[in-house]
């Protein structure tokens, strides 16, 4: 039989009549036996996920202040679901661990986590699927590490003997049994890390849009689907901040060969976006999509013949290495070298590297450039295409926005161009039109 994991989104679980839907879908298929939910997120645009409501609470009760009032919200989304969907489940006895533990100072990590596990007793209850607690499953190590062998081997003693479970998304165990999550959106991890466990046929990542779009549907209008991307395009999107899948969720699949299908739970007719190792299929267009992130920082350094004097990059890198501070880009000329690095990494640092630099590899002048942001263009295709660099420059000139930086990655998957933050979503909009709207 054909195994799926399904990972369903916050926003997938986020009231009783999300619930229904999802149910829908597991039941639509035989295959769909591992199910990993996220925490209830927005029911609408300006409610609040749960799980920012345990962190607020958390800080309440860490800080010795009365949080009650916001407990009892937390509870009763909980209990809206469990009404809504007329099952005979009590979590009082839940609730009051949770609330103990809060006393406890338990930390955030545990606070948090309670969202995903709660809704994973709930689903399981309406499913009538086993719950499988993720802390029984899924290993950190001392150094706070995801502890890929331990994990792999316990997920798949735990589950492969299940027919049917539900393990919540997001944490796992410390080696002293405490509470640890992945990063914000680790929910995606865990699918990952359960499909591969199970060595699934397919990971099923369910969300509120039909698929990875070309663009991020905030600043784009109506962008439409990639129907088919590679790891490594994803990765280089997702790594730019497109939203829809955690970073690091591509790594444990990837590893097994298992194939990610991005689906929408309210249009699980559409045919999403499949993530794959490799494909013969020629994307639609020359770019496969955009992202881009703010917040970025450019050190400008300058100076004559730089680029024959020996060991010059390295003493630069030196300075950045002894201040903490990792790059991010590193483009450079015959006379300059350009560090792009993260705005609030490198603000607490920024007289420290200065002078370093001044130090070390003694410049004719340094000038720092703030407030800038980075936008990747990714596509497959790109390497074949001639001309692509130049028709991104006249996108940008026609849409007046200054280019301050640009880079191309090795592999030729990828350009990366850094523009001032005022110019960041006329940047994306223009590159959309000139590669997509003027194509169809
Ligand atoms: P979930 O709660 O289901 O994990 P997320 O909020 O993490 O969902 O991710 C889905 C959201 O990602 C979408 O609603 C969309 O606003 C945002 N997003 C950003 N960039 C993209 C993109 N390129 N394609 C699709 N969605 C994107
Ligand atoms: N609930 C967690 C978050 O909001 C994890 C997730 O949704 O994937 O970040
Ligand atoms: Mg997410």
């Amino acid at each position: 039989m054909m195994t799926k994991v399904v990972k369903f989104g916050g926003s997938s679980l986020a009231s009783a009549e999300q619930f229904k839907k999802v149910a829908d879908i597991i039941h639509a298929e035989d295959s769909r036996r591992y199910v990993v939910p996220s925490a209830p997120g927005k029911r609408f645009s300006e409610d609040t996920k749960v799980t920012d409501m345990l962190y607020a609470c958390y800080d309440l009760a860490a800080k010795g202040k009365s949080f009650d009032e916001a407990f009892e919200k937390i509870k009763e989304r909980y209990n809206g679901i469990i009404e809504g969907l007329g099952l005979d489940l009590d979590l009082t006895d839940e609730f009051n661990i949770v609330k103990a533990c809060f006393i406890g100072k338990a930390g955030r990590d545990y606070a948090a986590s309670r969202g995903e596990y709660l809704n994973g007793i709930v689903l399981a209850k309406y499913l009538g699927y086993e719950f499988v607690d993720a802390a029984d499953i899924i290993f950190f190590k001392e150094t706070g590490e995801f502890d890929a062998e331990r994990t792999q081997k316990a997920v798949a003693e735990r589950l492969i003997g299940i027919d049917r479970a539900v393990v919540p998304g997001f944490y796992g165990s410390m080696p002293n049994d405490t509470i640890k999550t992945f990063s914000r959106g680790g929910s995606d991890i865990t699918g990952s890390i359960v499909a591969a466990g199970v060595g699934a046929d397919l990971y099923e990542n369910w969300t509120d849009v039909s698929g990875f779009l070309i663009s991020d549907p905030r600043i784009v209008k109506d962008p439409l689907p990639i129907n088919t991307i590679t790891y490594k395009e994803l990765r280089e999107l997702s790594y730019m901040g497109a939203g829809v899948l955690h970073e690091d969720a591509i790594f444990p699949v990837r590893k097994a060969g298992i194939a990610i299908n991005i689906k929408n739970t309210n249009a699980p007719d559409d045919p999403g976006t499949m993530i794959v190792e490799s494909t013969s299929q020629k994307p639609q267009f020359t770019i496969t999509g955009i992202a881009g992130k703010k917040g970025f920082t450019v050190v400008n350094i300058e100076k004559d013949m730089m680029n024959s004097e020996l060991g010059f990059g390295r003493r630069v890198l030196e300075v950045f290495e002894k201040n903490g501070i990792s790059f991010e880009h590193m483009p450079s000329g015959i006379d300059t070298m350009s560090i792009v690095v993260h705005q609030t990494e490198f603000e607490p640092k920024e007289q420290e590297i200065l002078s370093g630099l001044h130090r070390n590899v003694h410049p004719d002048s340094i000038d720092i450039e703030t407030d800038l942001a980075l936008i990747a263009v990714v596509g497959r295709a790109m390497k074949s295409a001639r001309g692509t660099a130049g028709r991104i420059f006249s996108a940008l000139a026609h849409a007046h926005v200054n280019v301050k930086m640009i880079d191309q990655g090795s592999s030729e998957l990828n350009i990366i161009i850094g523009v001032a933050e005022k110019d960041f979503e006329a940047a994306i909009k223009s590159i959309y039109e000139i590669f997509v709207v003027h194509q169809l």
